[in-house]
């Protein structure tokens, strides 16, 4: 397990790789971007809202809520971020997974990969912003 303290960034666009421990922070897309805090690599794109993630910036450090669960990555790593700091959460059993995703009261998904996945960040972005144009 590794970068137990991640540095924030607020920016407009996000850069085509994201860098290791870094938590980037869209205010225009209202979106928050990391690479997984396990390691892996793996782009973690969380949604501000109300329904969504809420970020909280205290004026040095920043917090997301609720948990990030991985669910739909290899890794399925679990924690939370508080203060800038990664907090390792119990990994949950399939069968909480399952529930959680059918009633949607606690921890959202990140965006999952789609089976097609887009290539580039910008790629996913542009997705979600047509996703939310949607609704
Ligand atoms: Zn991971």
């Amino acid at each position: 397990m590794t970068a137990p303290r991640l540095t924030h960034v607020f920016i407009d666009n996000f850069p085509d790789q994201l860098e290791p421990g870094t938590l980037y922070i869209s205010i225009p897309y209202t979106t928050a971007a990391h690479l997984c805090c396990c390691g892996c690599g793996h782009e973690v794109v969380t949604p501000l809202s109300p329904t969504d993630w809420q970020l909280t910036f205290d004026g040095q450090s920043v917090s997301l809520h609720p948990s990030i669960g991985n669910w739909s990555l290899a890794c399925q790593s679990h924690y939370w971020i508080r203060t800038n700091t990664v907090h390792w959460a119990p990994r949950w059993s399939p069968e909480r997974i399952a529930t959680n995703r059918t009633h949607r009261t606690t921890t959202p998904e990140p965006t999952p990969a789609p089976s097609n996945p887009p290539t580039t960040l910008k790629d996913r972005l542009a997705q979600l912003l047509h996703r939310r144009s949607r609704k």
